[in-house]
Formats: structure tokens, C-alpha cells, sequence
């Protein structure tokens, strides 16, 4: 068995993060690849050392004096490396992001340079290899993940090693410049290493025991769900379920490995695993809830709008002249509504109506705004009956008017509108049902 580990910036964040990560790695010899992120916050108000970088940086291109703000970054890592009591100096590393700071090597090197310095660390206290991220994984010209190139030369690389820290979030372009994924890409990288390897499993170490049924902001300690698939996780997540990043799904996915999420400070739970498909029932009949605020609604109406054909096509042409693009479009006879991120339509709002007028010529328009939409999760609705009933009538006893419905064909999640005002109560009135009551 062969298993990839990458640990979270709050998992690294100081020697003794670092002692207990040491301690889960020599557990099981199995845990052979190891991807870090940089320092992360020791307390709610420290500064993560990849904002401390950027920070850093922005002085550099401005041509200004760095030299305070870069001996903090070297303070936090040397705090590290003496709580570990390593051998080790990074101080001809410091040399070299000074000069190519003063260079104006860009922001992405810059970044990039927190994970590097954690992965030089890590290797020296666990002992393995390290392997610069910026020599096997790779990004086209025009931005893109270079998933071929990376997947070629990364297993190569590894086969050779049987155990190696490659940093997280950073690659580079063919021609050596560092580029890093987007926040929390670390990730990302965890994932394709896993690929490349043909891991048993992708763990990732973080500072939670797993994904949770609901927003804790929301529900306090809601319970954690302990499997779940990567389309309902894919779901969750767009719909604003953060933990893991959206894009490090998709190498693993291919291969069909499987994510455990654990916690570095408890690691004797089990986690959440992330898998292709399962014939687990979740605990519940849903698997999770998230939502989020701030859309609108642009409802449209039209005597025998159902009959002219193209009709739908030409309103939502509007939006997409206007580079918007919707959520969802659930539709009646004569009415058709658009559903929008407030936030981007906005400042066009008047523009795509009067591009509505002109393409569809409806015969009103009137918009709805300060909405939310709530996805109510779960592979188990589709072999059981009432699921939506529930939903609704939770609602209906919690006095919540719902504005929109949409179940997908793959009766996968329920998609809810409501506004803005009752979105917490909504999720509650849903997580009661489901799994306090249970009724
Ligand atoms: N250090 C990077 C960030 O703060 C990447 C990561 O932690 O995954 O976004």
C-alpha cells in the first residue's frame, strides 16, 4: 500500500504541529510521499506565511525597503527548525529569495517560496527526499495544468524514491518560471502525487475531523459525514462547503482513489472519505447541506411563451453577452426565471434587461433580489420516497417561504431558494429534520 499525505499550512504551522505530523507519518510506513503547505496560523490573529509573502513582495516591486518584513518570514521558519532541533540552515535559501525579490521575479515565485522552505524542513526531519516542485509539475503557456507533461516526468521521478516531500501549490511553465495553483492549492498538488504514484489513498491532514453535514457557523457542531461521493462533494463544494480545494478532485478522480480527510490534532478519528461511488448509505438520508447568500432572481413573463420556440435561448443570450452566467432557470408556462450571483449583475443589470427587451421581447420583467440558495445533498433521495416532502414541509413549520425549487434529473440534490433573511433557519429547519429528529 502506498499513501500520499499532505498536511494543511495549520498542520505546520510550528514545531510542535510539525512533532505531531512526524508522529502520524512514522505510524505507518505506508505514508511514503509527502506534500506540505506553508506555515500556517498558531492563533486565530497570526498571518499565514504565504500572506506574509505576498505582503513581502509587494514592497519588493514597489522598490522598497523588504528586509523587516523578510526576516519575519525567516523568524517563523527558524522558530520551527529550532523547536525540531534540526541541523539546519536556511539561510543561503534567504539569500537567494532576497536577490530574486530585489530581480522582481513576480508574485507567484514569491508565493510559491512558503511551501519550498516548509518542504526542505519536513525533509530533513522526516528524512526523505526532498523534490522541488517547480522540476515535475508542469503549466502550459496560457496558464493551464499541464496534467500529461506533469503526470510523465512526477511518476518517473518518484518511482525512483520510496520516499519523498514534494511541496505543495507551486509548479512551473516549460521554461523554469514558478507558477502556483490558485489559495489553497496545496491541495491540488496532493492530489496529482497520489495520481502519479497510483496511491492506495490521498489522506489529507487538516485541522478538522472531516467534512461536516452543515456550516458549523450554522449549526453548531453538526456531525461529520463519513463517506461521501465526489459528485456530492463537487455539489456541496460549489455551493460554498469549503475544505478541501474544488480543483483536487479531479486527478484523483480519474483513478478512482480515494481522499481521507483527517485531523492532525485528533488523528485517531476516522475522518471523511471521498470516493467514487459507495454502496455505504450514508447515515442519513441526506449526506450534507450548504448554500449560500446574495443571488437574484430576473423573473420574465410572456403570454404563450411556451409555444415560441428559441425563447429561452434568446433570454439567456442576454446574460451571456453580458459575460453572466446563471445558476439556475427554473421555467413555468409564461414566466421563466434567471437566477444570478448579485454581486456580478449588479453593475449590468440594466444592460441585460434591455438586451432581454431587445432579443425576447417579453411582455414584463421584474427582479428579485437578496436570495439564497440552500442544496440539500445526498445520494441516498434517489431510492427513497418523500425526501423533498420532508424538505418542505421543515420548511413550512419553520415559516419559511420558499421561493424556488429545482430537484436535478440525477435526484442527486434539491436545490431551495429562499431569501437571504431566512437562509440560517432554513438550514437548521433542514438538519433538524434530517438529523436531529430524524422524523
Ligand atoms: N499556502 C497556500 C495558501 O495559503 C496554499 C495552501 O496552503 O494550500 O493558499
Amino acid at each position: 500500500m502506498k499513501k500520499v499525505v499532505k498536511f494543511g499550512g495549520s498542520s505546520l504551522a510550528s514545531a510542535e504541529q510539525f512533532e505531531k505530523v512526524g508522529n502520524i507519518i512514522r505510524a505507518d510506513k505506508e505514508r511514503c510521499y509527502v506534500v506540505p503547505s506553508a506555515p500556517g496560523k498558531r492563533f486565530a490573529k497570526d498571518t499565514k506565511v504565504t500572506d506574509m509573502l505576498y505582503a513581502c513582495y509587494a514592497l519588493a516591486e514597489e522598490g522598497k525597503d523588504f528586509s523587516k518584513e523578510l526576516a519575519e518570514i525567516q523568524a517563523r521558519y527558524q522558530e520551527i527548525i529550532s523547536g525540531l532541533k534540526l541541523e539546519l540552515s536556511l539561510d543561503d535559501e534567504f539569500k537567494t529569495i532576497e536577490k530574486n525579490f530585489k530581480e522582481k521575479l513576480g508574485d507567484n515565485y514569491a508565493a510559491s517560496r512558503g511551501e519550498y522552505l516548509n518542504g526542505i524542513i519536513m525533509a530533513a526531519y522526516l528524512n526523505y527526499t526532498f523534490i522541488d516542485a517547480a522540476e515535475v509539475i508542469f503549466f502550459k503557456d496560457n496558464g493551464e495544468f499541464d496534467a500529461e507533461k506533469t503526470n510523465e516526468v512526477l511518476s518517473g521521478r518518484l518511482a525512483d524514491c520510496a520516499n519523498a516531500v514534494v511541496p505543495g501549490f507551486y509548479g512551473a511553465y516549460a521554461d523554469g518560471r514558478v507558477k502556483t495553483f490558485s489559495r489553497g492549492g496545496s491541495d491540488i498538488t496532493g492530489s496529482i502525487v497520489a495520481k502519479a504514484v497510483k496511491a492506495d489513498v490521498y489522506e489529507n491532514w487538516t485541522d478538522v475531523s472531516g467534512f461536516l453535514i452543515a456550516d458549523p457557523r450554522i449549526i453548531p457542531k453538526p456531525e461529520v459525514i463519513e463517506v461521501i461521493t465526489y459528485k456530492e462533494l463537487r455539489e456541496l463544494a460549489y455551493m460554498g462547503a469549503t475544505v478541501l480545494h474544488e480543483d483536487a478532485i479531479f486527478p484523483v478522480r480519474q483513478q478512482g482513489i480515494p481522499i481521507n480527510i483527517r485531523n492532525t490534532n485528533a488523528p485517531e478519528d476516522e475522518g471523511t472519505w471521498i470516493v467514487g461511488s459507495t454502496c455505504q448509505k450514508s447515515r442519513y438520508v441526506i449526506t450534507g447541506i450548504a448554500g449560500k447568500k446574495g443571488f437574484c432572481a430576473v423573473n420574465i413573463e410572456k403570454d404563450m411563451m411556451n409555444s415560441e420556440i428559441g425563447f429561452g435561448r434568446k433570454v439567456l443570450q442576454a446574460f451571456e453577452e453580458n459575460g453572466i452566467s446563471f445558476e439556475h432557470v427554473p421555467s413555468g408556462i409564461d414566466t421563466m426565471t434567471v437566477f444570478v450571483h448579485q454581486d456580478e449583475f449588479m453593475s449590468k443589470e440594466q444592460k441585460v434587461v434591455a438586451g432581454i427587451h431587445r432579443l425576447a421581447d417579453p411582455d414584463s420583467i421584474d427582479i428579485e433580489s437578496d436570495l439564497a440558495l440552500i442544496a440539500v445533498v445526498g445520494r441516498g433521495m434517489k431510492s427513497t420516497r418523500g425526501t423533498a416532502g420532508r424538505v418542505f414541509a421543515a420548511l413550512a413549520h419553520a415559516n419559511i417561504n420558499v421561493k424556488m425549487i429545482d430537484q436535478g434529473s440525477s435526484e442527486l440534490n434539491i436545490i431551495i431558494g429562499v431569501t437571504n433573511e431566512d437562509f440560517e433557519a432554513a438550514i437548521k429547519a433542514i438538519y433538524d429534520i434530517f438529523v436531529v429528529t430524524q422524523l
